[in-house]
């Protein structure tokens, strides 16, 4: 549905069109024989303002110029909405590897004079709308997505359906194979990534048979896709020969909530000469010269000198710290310890955990100084999300005599590039089982910034206490209590991580390596994308797997 290509193109959300990417630039450098099939989204998502209650504005995003960034083709083809021809034209983007590889990205777009005006904006909003738009797009996306491709002259020998959103392709596939599901889930696989229910789409057989008419018969959809309503993660595990998610934790939960079908996971990655720091990347570039071409060899860090490291995060927090001063009038100072939590604002995500208790906070700042910066936009719908923005506003206020701290307004991937290099320590409290990977928090790792987080999703993984980050909270599938998690976040806070990095800097540096040669090395997008290919694009390994061994 979505790709975050660069920031000038509002074609993305949040972590699934920034990881779309990522993948798509790993499959170019490994030269992975793919191509990339997605919506425009002309008028992209939102644009986030504050007002100094906190309270969210959403405008739209900006116009952004599509003939700068994408190439418009010849080729067209069609879908059929509620009985009328829809005609979709395509645009492509070619990423190119710097290694030599090049994969493209193919936008369709409904947004031409021969279409029905109510046909014309399907391609417009991403995740706004309501339910007949978002099956309108979903009808574009997968089934106009599987023409495009015909039209294009690609037949696929696996259709990868990252996430549920372009499932309808399995139906006309299907139809393509005399209606044989076998014959479907033989080119199938699909992933699924998040255990939140609003994260999977379904809608009424009314509206799904009004809009498809006599596209396929309801009984056909019920066998595959839900017998009280069409769940379209449903619709792809049924004819998909793999499914994962994407975490090992992820993975558990998943299989719970699909009533124990076979789901594996494939823990996410970041695609890191995107996500390295231009300084550091020189530091690596010293050190570990071939890092770019063979990202495992970041294992080796402790080659590299804890000083010469230091430095060079330094500078990046300065240009942080420069960044926060230039946008707002909190007055940051770069020797103090620095904490960021930026991600899309959400009630499970809890970015105001560090709030539960804020006497505490201010006793702790009484005399070990530090600074936090919040980012994060909440969906125009998610009012639990808005809220969970203003009591950080208000929390922020009430503090701000003893503790700075800023929300910056539009969190976005430049945003995101500039906190997950400058910042000291990266937060991350989602509630237990409720994230399914969570990505920004390897962007930071891919810069030698260690993490403190509840044990969900990557960390699972990634988490080796006080050797690559901290943990809060208990191992996963324990009780757990809020209250408990907040407590042991200030008690780390207080007598672990704060004093480290101001009265042990060498341990302090000896983490920051950590970080990089346990979790860089591991979570990137190479790793990842060469566990699709061992597991889930080889139709060998699939027939190895079904085999009892
Ligand atoms: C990486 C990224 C995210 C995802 O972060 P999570 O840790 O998975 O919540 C969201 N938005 C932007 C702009 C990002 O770069």
């Amino acid at each position: 549905m979505e790709i975050g290509i660069e920031n000038d193109m509002p074609t993305y959300s949040g972590g699934l069109g920034v990881l779309a990417w990522d993948t798509v630039k790993s499959f170019a450098k490994m030269k992975v024989p793919a191509v990339g099939v997605t919506l425009l989204n002309r008028r992209g998502y939102i644009t986030q303002r504050l007002d100094d209650k906190g309270n969210q504005t959403d405008y739209d995003s900006f116009d952004w110029d599509i003939e700068k960034f994408l190439d418009p083709l010849s080729v067209s083809t069609k879908v059929q909405i509620e009985g009328q021809d829809v005609e979709i034209k395509v645009w492509k983007r070619e990423v190119e590897s710097e290694l030599g590889g090049s994969i493209p990205v193919f936008f369709l777009d409904t947004n031409i004079s021969e279409n029905d005006e109510r046909f014309r904006n399907i391609t417009d909003h991403l995740y706004l709308g309501d339910q007949r738009y978002r099956f309108f797009q979903e009808v574009v996306l997968g089934i106009g997505g599987f023409r495009t491709l015909r039209e294009l002259g690609f037949e696929p020998e696996v259709y990868h359906m990252n996430e549920g959103h372009s499932s309808l392709l399995t139906l006309e596939l299907l139809k393509n194979e005399n209606m044989n599901p076998d014959s479907v889930k033989r080119q199938c696989v699909f992933t699924t990534h998040t255990p939140e229910k609003s994260g999977h789409d379904t809608f009424s057989f009314e509206l799904v048979s009004d809009v498809l008419r006599d596209y396929i018969s309801i009984s056909k959809l019920r066998e595959f896709g839900g017998t009280d309503y069409l769940n379209m993660s449903l619709l792809a595990l049924n004819l998909s020969r793999y499914s994962n998610a994407v975490s090992r934790r992820h993975g558990v939960v998943s299989k719970e909530m699909f009533g124990g079908r076979e789901i594996d996971s494939i823990t996410n990655g970041v695609h890191l000469p995107r996500w390295v720091s231009e300084k550091i990347g020189k530091i690596y570039d010293k050190y570990l010269p071939n890092w770019r071409k063979d990202p495992y060899q970041l294992r080796q860090a402790h080659t590299i000198p804890k000083d010469e490291l230091w430095k060079a995060h330094k500078e990046e927090k300065k240009n942080l710290i420069n960044y926060v001063n230039s946008q707002t009038s909190v007055d940051m100072d770069e020797r103090v310890f620095t904490m960021a939590f930026a991600r899309r604002a959400t009630p499970y995500k809890r970015a105001d955990l560090i709030f539960w208790d804020p006497d505490k906070l201010e006793n702790i700042a009484e005399d070990k100084d530090f600074q936090i910066i919040f980012a994060g936009k909440a969906h125009p719908q998610d009012f639990g999300g808005k809220e969970i923005i203003r009591n950080i506003f208000s929390n922020i206020k009430k503090l701000s005599d003893k503790i700075k701290m800023v929300y910056l307004e539009d969190y976005d991937i430049e945003l995101a590039k500039i906190l997950t290099s400058g910042v000291d320590l990266w937060l991350n409290t989602p509630e237990q089982d409720r994230e399914a990977c969570g990505t920004s928090g390897m962007k930071a790792a891919c810069n030698g910034i260690p993490q403190l987080s509840t044990l969900d999703g990557w960390w699972i993984e990634g988490h080796i206490e006080d050797v690559t980050g901290w943990k809060i909270g208990p191992e996963p599938g324990n009780k757990v209590e809020k209250k408990h998690e907040a407590s042991e976040f200030y008690e780390k806070l207080e007598n672990v991580i704060i004093p480290k990095f101001y009265t042990k800097k060498s341990e302090w540096g000896k983490v920051m390596l950590n970080t990089i040669a346990y979790n860089a090395s591991h979570f990137h997008t190479e790793r990842m994308v060469g566990e699709y290919i061992s597991n889930a694009y080889s139709s060998d390994m699939f027939q190895l797997g079904n085999a009892s061994i």
